[in-house]
């Protein structure tokens, strides 16, 4: 059976090579006997993957030593509230940059803990843009600053990262971390859901400066402290083994293969030959995000005419593309193109999209 191009959103495609991997490894890991999913968290086998895992995140990403890395579940929605019950450390209020559909899931949560206040929104311009760091305005008492640096539905990322002076930097890189380089010290926490460019849906991995981590607002459950979670290293209950395996198993071939900076080549060029394409239809695909913000990570387009999305979508599928159905709540096509998505699945859609216009424009 071939495999297809899956452009999906998130749960999304995963490295060919990982996927043979765990394959191979399945029944018996590394001679072990066992699975990773029957393995016991606390046994000497998962805690050396797990302190690899760690130990190559760390490596990629240049994490600095003063900083947590986590591996917890409920994904990135279940940190939309821990951020605000481990972060607020007494303060009232906290800083919200609202760019799109996951940034307002933030905000809701937030107001549960404390005042928010938004710092800049995009909204008025229908979340097609992000706002320039002139427009931030910015509460220096805030106990810290949240953004979504990739807003993943509506395809806007911010071409800058925020300067927030001495207020910690808070960042959902759900749908953008490890497709380029960061300084990961510019901020106090980041976290992001693993379907998109880590590993399997449930993990959510949060990178926290640890002066930020131990001051939980009253009546927060030990499963959302995060200083509990760093003094049993992600082990306070049982963490998802097998994910936090397969996203193991995601960062070593990303050192196999050149580390991030080999990985934000190539992802520049997958998304730079897409949005060329679609900006040279002449009007027959267009993209609404303002070029300066146009996500490397998610690519949405709308057709000339609505009518023209279910011959496009029934096309695509017959020729091995799937998942390009745009968000409900945006409409039209979405191509996600994560690391994992190949170049030459990228040049098949443009191909496609080619042919598709000149049979049906
Ligand atoms: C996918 C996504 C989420 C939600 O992740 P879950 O794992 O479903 O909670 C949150 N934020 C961003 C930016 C996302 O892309």
């Amino acid at each position: 059976m071939a495999r297809v191009f899956n452009f999906s959103a998130g749960p999304a495609v995963l490295p060919e090579e990982v996927l043979q991997q765990a394959r191979d490894e399945l029944l018996d890991w590394h001679g072990s006997g066992t699975s990773v999913m029957e393995m016991s968290h606390r046994g000497k086998e998962f805690i050396s993957i797990a302190e690899q895992a760690e130990a190559d995140l760390r490596e990629l990403m240049n994490i600095p030593a003063n900083y947590k890395v986590l591996f917890l579940q409920g994904g990135a929605s279940a940190q939309f509230a821990m951020v605000p019950m481990n972060l607020l450390r007494g303060r009232k209020s906290a800083d919200y940059i609202n760019t799109g559909e996951w940034s307002k899931k933030a905000i809701k949560e937030a107001k549960l803990y404390g005042t928010v206040n938004i710092a800049a929104s995009s909204e008025a311009a229908k979340f097609t843009t992000a706002p320039a760091q002139t427009e931030l305005k910015l509460d220096p008492n805030a106990a810290y600053v949240h953004y979504t640096p990739n807003e993943t539905i509506g395809g806007v990322e911010f071409p800058y990262i925020p300067e927030t002076g001495d207020v910690p930097l808070v960042a959902d890189m759900s749908s953008t971390i490890l497709s380029r380089p960061i300084d990961v010290s510019k901020y106090g926490l980041i976290y992001a859901g693993a379907q998109k460019n880590i590993g399997p849906s449930g993990l959510v991995v949060v990178i926290v400066r640890e002066d930020l981590i131990g001051q939980t607002v009253a009546g927060t459950p030990s499963m959302c402290d995060y200083k509990i979670h760093a003094d049993n290293g992600s082990m306070y209950n049982t963490p998802p083994t097998y994910a936090w395996y397969i996203a193991g198993l995601v960062f070593a071939m990303l050192k196999r293969n050149g580390g991030i900076k080999a990985m934000a080549e190539v992802n520049e060029r997958k998304a730079k030959k897409l949005y060329a394409y679609i900006d040279a239809s002449g009007g027959f695909y267009q993209n609404p995000v303002a070029v300066g913000c146009r996500s490397w990570m998610n690519v949405p387009f709308t057709l000339k005419s609505e009518t023209l999305d279910e011959p496009f979508l029934k096309g695509a599928k017959a020729t091995g593309l799937v998942q390009l159905k745009g968000h409900r709540s945006v409409g039209g096509m979405r191509a996600s193109i994560y690391n994992a998505m190949p170049e030459a699945g990228v040049d098949a859609l443009i191909a496609y999209m080619k042919e598709f216009h000149r049979t049906q424009g």
